[in-house]
C-alpha cells in the first residue's frame, strides 16, 4: 500500500448536527453529460458555435483534473469563468465525517439536500478500501434502500431518496479530491481504481441517475475508470440487468445468497417477485458475460442458514453454463441482528467444494468492521421504522 498524502483540510470524525446544514445555492455541473453541459453554457449565453470546444474544456477541468472552483480552469477566458460562477458551482456532496479503519480502510459520510424540502438534509456512505494492487471505492446508489434484505443493514433503513447522477459521479470525485488523486498526482499512479456499486441502496431501481453517472465515470476522457473495472451489485431487479449490460456495459454481480426460492425468499424478499429461475435466465442473456467477463455471484455465509455443503452443491448445479465466479462473503453482524457468520472452518469447507468444481471462490475479506464500513453495515442517519410501515414500504417495492 502506498503511503497517503493528506488533504490539508482536515474532516472531523463526529459529524456536526444535522440541523446546522446549509443547503446549496447554485446548482452543481458535477453529474452533467456533455450535451447537458453545452445546454447549461447556452443558458449563460455561449454562442453555439463555441459550446463545444467549452464543454471539452470543461469535462477535462471537471472529470479529468477535478478542480474545485472555477478559477482554476486557467484556459477557460475569465468573462466566461465569472459567468460560470455567477450561476453555478462545482460542489461535490459535503463530506461531514470521515473515518479511518485501522486496516486503512475509509469511510466518509457525505450530506445531501433532502429531495422534497430543501432546508432538510440526507446522509450517504461512501467506503474506500485500498490493496496491494488496486483501491476500490464502494459507492452508494440511494439513502436507504426499499428491499428489506434481512442480513443487511441498509434494508432496516426507510428508503430516503434516489440519488442523482451528480451525487453517484460526486461520490467518486469526493474520494479523489480527500485521496490528493487527481490527474496531478506526481508519481502519475492512481489510488481509486475500481468501482463498485455495493454501498446503500439498489442500483438497478434507480437505473437512469447510475447510467448516467457510470458513463461519466468510464468516460476515459474524464474520470477514466474503464467499465471492465466497475461492477454494479443487485439483489435481482431482472427486468434492468440486461439493461444494464446493453446501456452500462459495467461488470455484473448478483447478491445470490441462496439456492432455494424459499430460503431467498426470506433473504432477498425481492425474490418473491423475481425467483432464482428467472435470476439467472437474465444472467444467461447478460450482454459481454463471457469466461474473460465471467458474472460475480454474492453469496453472503450465515451459520445454519445457506452455508452447508447441500447447498454448496446445488450452487454448482444451478451455475451450470453461466461464465460465472462465486464470492463468499462472511456475515458482518450489525447492531441487533439476529444472524451469525459461518464458522470459519465451514466458510473453508463451502469454498473449497466450489473451487473444486471449477469455479473461482474467494472469500472476500471482512475490511474496516471497526467503523462499521464492511458490506451491509452501512446505514445512515435514520428514523425507526415500525413493522407496519415496513411493511408497506416492501409492498411498494414489490409493486412497481
Ligand atoms: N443493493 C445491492 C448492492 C448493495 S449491497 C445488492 O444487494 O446487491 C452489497 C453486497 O453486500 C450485497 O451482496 C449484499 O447482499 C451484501 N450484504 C448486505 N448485508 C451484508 C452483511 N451484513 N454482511 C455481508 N454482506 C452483506
Ligand atoms: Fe438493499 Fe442490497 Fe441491502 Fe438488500 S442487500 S437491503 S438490496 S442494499
Amino acid at each position: 500500500m502506498q503511503p497517503t498524502t493528506e488533504p490539508h483540510n482536515a474532516i472531523p470524525v463526529e459529524k456536526t448536527p444535522l440541523e446546522t446544514y446549509v443547503p446549496p445555492a447554485k446548482p452543481s455541473l458535477i453529474g452533467l453529460s456533455r450535451t447537458e453541459l453545452a445546454d447549461r453554457l447556452g443558458e449563460i449565453g455561449v454562442a453555439p458555435a463555441q459550446r463545444k470546444m467549452r464543454v471539452q474544456q470543461l469535462w477535462h477541468w471537471l472529470y479529468f483534473r477535478g478542480a474545485q472552483s472555477f478559477d482554476d480552469m486557467t484556459s477557460i477566458s475569465k468573462g466566461i469563468r465569472a459567468e460560470l460562477a455567477q450561476h453555478f458551482t462545482v460542489d461535490r456532496p459535503e463530506v461531514v465525517a470521515e473515518q479511518i479503519s485501522n486496516d486503512g480502510t475509509r469511510k466518509w459520510l457525505l450530506r445531501l439536500p433532502s429531495g422534497d424540502n430543501l432546508q432538510k438534509a440526507h446522509e450517504v456512505e461512501c467506503v474506500y478500501i485500498p490493496e496491494t494492487d488496486r483501491g476500490t471505492l464502494c459507492v452508494s446508489s440511494q439513502v436507504g434502500c426499499t428491499l428489506n434484505c434481512s442480513f443487511c443493514h441498509t434494508g432496516t433503513q426507510r428508503l430516503v431518496r434516489n440519488l442523482t447522477a451528480g451525487e453517484i459521479v460526486g461520490q467518486v470525485m469526493v474520494a479523489r479530491d480527500r485521496l490528493n488523486d487527481w490527474a496531478d498526482r506526481e508519481d502519475g499512479t492512481r489510488r481509486v481504481t475500481n468501482i463498485v456499486m455495493m454501498g446503500m441502496g439498489e442500483p438497478l431501481y434507480n437505473f437512469d441517475a447510475v447510467r448516467d453517472a457510470l458513463l461519466i465515470v468510464g468516460d476515459n476522457e474524464g474520470i477514466g475508470i474503464s467499465r471492465r473495472r466497475i461492477t454494479l451489485s443487485t439483489s435481482g431487479v431482472v427486468p434492468n440487468i440486461v439493461r444494464a449490460g446493453e446501456e452500462i456495459g459495467v461488470m455484473l454481480a448478483i447478491s445470490l445468497h441462496a439456492v432455494r426460492d424459499e430460503l431467498r425468499n426470506e433473504l432477498v424478499p425481492l425474490n418473491r417477485k423475481y425467483p432464482i429461475k428467472e435470476l439467472l435466465q437474465a444472467c444467461r442473456d447478460y450482454p459481454g458475460a463471457s469466461n474473460a467477463r465471467r458474472i460475480t455471484f454474492e453469496y453472503v455465509m450465515l451459520k445454519g442458514v445457506n452455508d452447508s455443503l447441500d447447498d454448496a452443491k446445488l450452487l454448482v448445479k444451478l451455475l451450470k453454463g453461466i461464465p460465472a465466479k462465486i464470492n463468499l462473503i462472511p456475515f458482518n453482524p450489525w447492531p441487533g441482528t439476529a444472524y451469525e457468520c459461518s464458522d470459519w472452518d465451514q466458510i473453508e469447507k463451502f469454498s473449497e467444494y466450489i473451487f473444486n468444481a471449477g469455479y473461482s471462490s474467494p472469500v472476500r475479506t471482512p475490511r474496516g468492521r471497526d467503523i462499521l464500513a464492511a458490506c451491509g453495515q452501512l446505514k445512515s442517519e435514520t428514523e425507526k421504522l415500525s413493522a407496519r410501515e415496513r411493511q408497506a414500504l416492501r409492498a411498494m417495492a414489490m409493486t412497481d
